[in-house]
Formats: C-alpha cells, structure tokens, sequence
C-alpha cells in the first residue's frame, strides 16, 4: 500500500508544518484511493484548532466543505496531515483513538525538529490494524 504525491504538494505541507511550528498543523488530502494507493491531488490546509503543540484537531466546517468541494471534482477526502512538533512521525496514542473515526484513510505525520521536518510517515488504519504506507512522490 502507498500514498502518491506530488512534490509540491509534500513541500506546501512541510511548509505549513514549520509555519505554525512548534505548534501541531494540520490538514486534508484530497484525491482518489483504490486498492491500497492513495492518490493525493490536492492538499488543504486547516486551523488546528487546539493551537496545541501535542494534539489537533481540524475544524470541522472546513472539513465538511473540502469534501463537499471534493465531491463535486469527483474526488474524496483520503487522508489527513498533521505535524509533531519537537518529535518524529509516529502514530501516538491520541493519534491512534482518533485514527479509529477514520479507517481506511491516510495519515501523513510530519516530524519536525529544530526548524526542519526530520521525517515524514504515513499510515492507516485498515481490518483493525495500523500499517505504514510507502510514500512515493512524483
Ligand atoms: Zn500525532
């Protein structure tokens, strides 16, 4: 299984990511997913409306309308990014409760230490079970 995605799009997030740092960022990926590969074709930034620097959460408004705008490009929400300030990318345990709201869709975590992101990881949530996906950009 694999998450696909454009540089581009992986920069506008790692972006994002050290703008809010070092509080935790957040956001959608939008695109379409069969058989294990998740296709990205568009990223959409959300406030983390925590502003906590160890937990997100995206509003959820903003949410409702990227997937009604998805929807409408014959696209779906596929995934989700977020940031770990000060740490590497990792499902925690508030990742993992929160994980169990949204199977089978794609979890992108940005580590991101000392002004730089460190490693970047994504993951789901599938049968149960958490399994990394490879990302590939391109
Ligand atoms: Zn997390």
């Amino acid at each position: 299984m694999k998450l696909k995605i454009k540089r581009r799009d992986l920069e506008s997030i790692e972006k994002h990511a050290l703008r809010v740092f070092p509080l935790e960022c957040c956001g959608l990926l939008v695109g379409r997913a069969a058989r294990g590969i998740f296709n990205v074709e568009e990223v959409v930034q959300a406030n983390n409306i925590h502003e906590s620097e160890v937990s997100f959460e995206a509003d959820a408004e903003l949410v409702y309308r990227a997937i009604d705008a998805a929807g409408a490009e014959g696209l779906e929400l596929i995934g989700i990014y977020h940031s770990h300030p000060n740490t590497r990318a990792y499902i925690s345990a508030a990742d993992a409760e929160v994980m169990k709201l949204w199977p089978n869709v794609a979890w992108l975590v940005a580590g991101v230490v000392g002004e730089q992101v460190v490693e970047k990881k994504a993951f789901v949530l599938r049968e149960g079970k958490v399994t990394e996906l490879k990302i590939e950009i391109g």
